[in-house]
């Protein structure tokens, strides 16, 4: 997965292309991600019975895919791709192949 939780990503299509946020969860398995502030949809929350719940229409994220978002590099600020590196401890680490900063 080259988006992970925490990361700053850029909508590069759809809707919401251009809107940046923070990745709150990834699906691997759907290759989606949730983005904070992008693709907001009405739902329309029930009494659960739980008081901790809010009830009424709700503004909440849905999932986006993969595919639709770009990295943010820290560095440089911009969408980048990412590389992957081999560290001497053979740990793998991403990069970013614009100005090759390694991303965490
Ligand atoms: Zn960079």
């Amino acid at each position: 997965m080259k988006i992970r939780k925490g990361d700053t990503v850029e909508v590069i299509s759809g809707d919401d292309r251009g809107a940046r946020g923070t990745v709150h969860r990834v699906f691997p398995a759907q290759k989606r991600v949730v983005v904070s502030g992008v693709n907001l949809v009405k739902k329309h929350q029930r009494r659960t019975g739980d008081v901790r719940t809010q009830v009424g229409i709700i503004e909440r994220e849905a999932p986006i895919a993969i595919s639709n978002v770009a990295l943010v590099c820290p560095r440089c600020n911009a969408t980048t791709r990412v590389g992957y590196r081999i560290m001497p401890d053979g740990s793998k680490v991403r990069y970013c192949r614009k100005c090759d900063e390694t991303i965490q």
